[in-house]
């Protein structure tokens, strides 16, 4: 106990001295207007960090010639050894790439590099062996002395020199050597395609190295923060240093970096699950804000670990280091950060960081799924703020991230869309992460992502489809409905409820009669369960609905009268909430059955008794006849199997009467429906749905299996309890599946 309270003090210090002094917001007393101003400061941030990728993208997709290059579908970059001496005077490098290439096809007798055409290339060589090759166009096309057969592996060097080049402004990445408040000092940023301007290399997200070495040659005052572990840092003589980084874990071109200049270096040590490595700070000496914030990479280290699984390079270091303009990125291994004085710095530190996992560890193996590396990066922030300023802290986070517009979050056309999209890319992503803990709970969520952190695409790359299935996998059942609604459709569920309440005069108590509609436009429908509170007179009640068609109607039986509906109190899913007031419904018809005689009657609730009906529109099914005035029948034996539709007109008695026209969609069915046992929401899939189901039916009046039998998961010729039980057993705990017999 004694240790959790001076922890607790500790990091009270820590959080309140950077409270205090800087922009790091208390995001868990966020007035409304302070949650706009945030969400203002972050899409401004997302355009910062993201805004000159998208013209790389851009470019690179309207030049597929030059930037898919054909050849390179035909080897496989193992190694990458960057010896690179930097020449702070003339802002220029010189050096040289060692490769291990592994050939993909037989006969492999060329390899396309991309290198801008701004550096120039002196020599190519396999060992001894001088290689012929030409450079332009951006590519160094060069020809093997022989030809490998696929899977043969050899080494080659190219050795280079010249200008890196650097788009300042929002065009392009690469190298530049800048100057950072009387500070010289180069520094790389290279996502997506800009590697290439300032070393040769294979330079797409796919193909990832299985290693890397950087040996960086710079003036003796200055270091170098690079990717993986120090090897060595020496004094070469003449002025000059020699650092190595050794990087051992798998690694795309884009998260290869560098920066170099007369940092302060700080280190401390993170001990974590039996493991301890090594964290650094590189900051420059007139950034003391900087100096604070690196300070809180722990606590983010720890956070991150216990959610999601243990820091996925734990072997090697996490670095923060300065570096100039435009640099704000999550290279692997050491995260760059530009100056702090605009934007709250912790959101920085902890977004560059929950790339480690997601856009680092997992890469998204195009840009159409882009949101794989930013929305879950942006959705981990609120991770931190919930574990380390409460739930409060977590909504009002995720609170900052809401968005109501339209678009979709998969980049379908990555040359004409917006691929790092603040709303789509970043917040609605981050709210898809939200919506899938609130579908599945707390503990098959985190379950869920650290399956995910260790599934087969840990340190590869990955689509939305593969997301998809490891989530599936993960809960025991398709969540392919839910990824594909939020990813690949615009929009979001406008909710418009009304209810009414009426005392039972045959049981005793109280009926609601509750409508939910959705009401948005453009035809997509969302399938959610939707938190409820209905507030009674005895106290509130909160249970969950599933909701997935343009409209339902529920009917549940309360003790006590219904004073209000409440729904999605916290915010657990994107949408908007309408009261309207309840107007006469009639209820929906049930399936008819060929060639079986049918009959119903007409209900309807709300408004006053006696109702009268009339036919108004449309078709009856073949074989049925209407019987209208008070009656409202509709009776035969239908003869033609289809779906048919018609309206009904509906007057009541008060004075004056209201009218409602109701549309229906009567479907005569061709065969007795077949049903599967424990599928007892009929949506052919057994999983959590039924179980919610389930617990309506029984607990909360929801409505009944349709057949009833289908809720009897486990064959006991009855649907109580046991069944739920049964559900939960298979669905989460490999329990057996559900019996086919149930009758
Ligand atoms: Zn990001």
């Amino acid at each position: 106990m004694k240790r959790v309270i001076f922890v607790f003090v500790c990091l009270l210090l820590v959080f309140g001295t950077v409270n205090g002094q800087y922009k790091i917001r208390d995001y868990g007393n966020l007035t409304p207007a302070q949650i706009d101003t945030v969400k203002q400061e972050r899409l401004q941030m997302y355009r910062y960090e993201a805004d000159r990728r998208e013209v790389a993208v851009k470019r690179a997709l309207l030049n597929q010639a030059l930037y898919f290059n054909a050849n390179q579908a035909n080897y496989d970059v193992r190694y990458y050894g960057i010896h690179l001496s930097l020449n702070f005077s003339s802002n220029s490098i010189k050096g040289y790439v060692d490769y291990r290439i592994r050939s993909a096809i037989n006969g492999l007798n060329s390899v396309d590099l991309d290198l801008h055409d701004q550096l120039s290339v002196d020599s190519i060589k396999i060992g001894t062996t001088r290689l012929s090759y030409t450079h332009s166009a951006g590519i160094i096309a060069i020809v093997l002395p022989t030809a490998y057969n696929s899977g043969t592996e050899f080494a080659m060097q190219v050795y280079y020199h010249g200008q890196p080049v650097y788009g300042w402004g929002y065009t392009e990445g690469g190298m530049a050597f800048d100057n950072k408040g009387g500070y010289p000092i180069c520094f790389t940023s290279c996502e997506p395609f800009d590697s290439r301007n300032w070393w040769p290399c294979k330079d797409t997200p796919e193909d990832k190295a299985d290693s890397l070495d950087m040996y960086i040659e710079c003036p003796t005052a200055y270091d170098v923060a690079s990717n993986g572990v120090i090897v060595s840092n020496a004094d070469i003589g003449g002025g000059r240093r020699m650092v190595h980084w050794k990087h051992m874990y798998p690694i795309t071109t884009y998260l290869v970096a560098l920066t170099c200049a007369d940092f302060d270096v700080t280190t401390e040590i993170w001990n974590y699950d039996g493991h301890s490595m090594p964290v650094y700070g590189y900051t420059l000496p007139n950034d003391s804000e900087s100096k604070q914030v690196f300070n809180l990479t722990i606590p983010v280290l720890d956070i991150y670990s216990d959610a999601f699984g243990i820091y996925p390079f734990v072997n090697e270091k996490l670095a923060n280091a300065n570096a100039g303009r435009y640099g704000t990125m999550e290279h692997q291994t050491c995260s760059f950060h530009e100056s702090f004085s605009y934007y709250d710095p912790l959101y920085l530190l902890i977004h560059e960081n929950a790339h480690q996992w997601w856009g680092d560890m997992i890469t998204c193996k195009t840009f159409n799924h882009i949101w794989l590396n930013e929305g879950m990066g942006t959705y981990t922030e609120s991770i931190f703020y919930e574990k380390q300023y409460g739930t409060q802290a977590y909504f009002n986070h995720i609170y900052t991230q809401e968005y109501l517009g339209g678009g979709t979050i998969y980049v379908e056309d990555p040359v004409h869309e917006v691929i790092f999209d603040g709303n789509l890319t970043y917040n609605k992503g981050a709210w898809v992460m939200h919506m899938l803990r609130g579908v599945l709970g707390d503990s098959a969520f985190f379950k869920a992502m650290k399956d995910w952190a260790f599934s087969e695409f840990r340190y590869g790359s990955a689509t939305t489809a593969d997301f998809s299935n490891v989530l599936s996998r993960s809960v025991g059942s398709d969540m392919s409905w839910f990824v594909n609604q939020w990813i690949y459709y615009s929009g979001h569920p406008d909710y418009v409820i009304s209810w009414l309440c009426e005392p039972d005069s045959d049981h005793g108590g109280y009926n609601l009669y509750y409508s939910i509609r959705q009401g948005q436009s453009g035809g997509t429908y969302f399938k959610m369960p939707i938190r409820h509170r209905f507030v009674t007179t005895g106290g509130n009640v909160d249970t969950v609905l599933w909701n997935e068609e343009p409209e339902e109607i529920h009917t549940f039986h309360f003790a006590d009268s219904v004073t209000n509906v409440i729904v999605d109190q916290q915010k657990w899913i994107l949408r908007t909430v309408t009261k309207k007031p309840f107007a006469m419904l009639v209820l929906s018809l049930p399936d008819a059955i060929l060639n079986q005689p049918y009959s119903q009657r007409l209900a309807a609730i709300g408004g006053k008794a006696p109702y009268y009906w009339t036919y108004w529109s449309g078709d009856l099914p073949y074989g049925l006849s209407f019987q209208g005035d008070t009656l409202g029948v509709i009776s035969g034996t239908p003869t033609w199997p289809a779906t048919f539709y018609f309206t009904i007109r509906l007057t009541d008695s008060k004075s004056p009467p209201d009218t409602v026209y109701e549309g229906f969609a009567l479907k005569v069915r061709a065969d007795i429906p077949t049903y599967t046992c424990g599928d007892a929401d009929d949506s052919h899939a057994v999983d959590i749905s039924d179980v919610v189901f389930l617990v309506n039916y029984i607990f909360s009046g929801g409505a009944a299996p349709n057949p009833l039998i289908s809720g009897d998961a486990d064959c006991s010729s009855v649907v109580d309890i046991s069944d739920v039980v049964y559900l939960i057993s298979y669905i989460f705990s490999s329990g057996l599946a559900p019996c086919t017999e149930c009758k």
